[in-house]
């Protein structure tokens, strides 16, 4: 069967683990690429350029999306975030499943030009669950915790428009889970085109002399 590599779009709420999630599916199954983003906003401590983001001005940002050279691009608290084209394609042609972590917004316009990616949305057991996760962190001051909370309540919105729900309840059950559930994606008609068109082709040769 044919070895082109699935887009894969995660999202979900601020707190609720994704990148733990991703990090531990990438480590175990060797088959993934993590697209890096472009951004506007500037470096936290400990980011890199290049490893977490593509770190970019407002105006070369806006020259990338004049360009054309990013598959989708969204604002999100005041800065521009977005998916460069290139390596995504290379990654999927190389075979490679491609992760890209992105907010709502770019999620839904990637559903729209993309109908063969697949939209998936990492929940946490219960709202409350949420909270306990966000405060137990430490590391973030009250009125941080109450605008990610109020910034989850805008994008549970949409959390229906996904094409899968996966709830966070357990790490390694977490992962495989979605492992599962991406390699599933490569049976889907759309990712078989050559290989329909081939048996298609093949078996013509039964229909002699009907
Ligand atoms: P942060 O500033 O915390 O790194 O990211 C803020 C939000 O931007 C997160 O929800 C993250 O998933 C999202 N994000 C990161 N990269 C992209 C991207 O390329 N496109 C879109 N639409 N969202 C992104």
């Amino acid at each position: 069967m044919e070895q082109t590599g699935v887009m894969v779009v995660i999202s979900g709420f601020s707190g609720v683990g994704k990148g733990t999630i991703i990090k531990a599916l990438m480590e175990k199954y060797k088959n993934y690429a993590l697209s890096i983003s472009a951004t506007s906003r500037a470096p936290r401590a400990g980011e890199k350029e290049g490893v977490h983001y593509f770190f970019k001005t407002r105006e070369t940002f806006e020259a990338m999306i004049q360009e054309e050279k990013l598959i989708e691009y969204a604002q999100y608290v005041n800065n521009y975030y977005g998916t460069p084209a290139d390596y995504v394609f290379a990654q999927m042609e190389a075979g490679k499943d491609v992760i890209l972590e992105i907010e709502v917004q770019g999620a839904l316009q990637i559903k729209e030009k993309y109908p063969q990616a697949v939209l998936i949305f990492i929940a946490p057991p219960t709202a409350e669950e949420l909270k306990r996760r966000l405060t137990g962190r430490g590391t973030e001051s009250e009125e941080t915790i109450q605008a990610r909370l109020t910034q989850a309540a805008k994008e549970s919105k949409n959390m229906d428009r996904y094409d899968y729900i996966i709830v966070n309840d357990k790490l390694e059950h977490c992962v495989e889970q979605l492992h599962e559930l991406i390699q599933c994606q490569h049976n889907r008609c759309s990712y078989q085109n050559q290989f329909i068109e081939d048996m298609k082709e093949d078996l013509k040769i039964f229909l002699k002399g009907e």
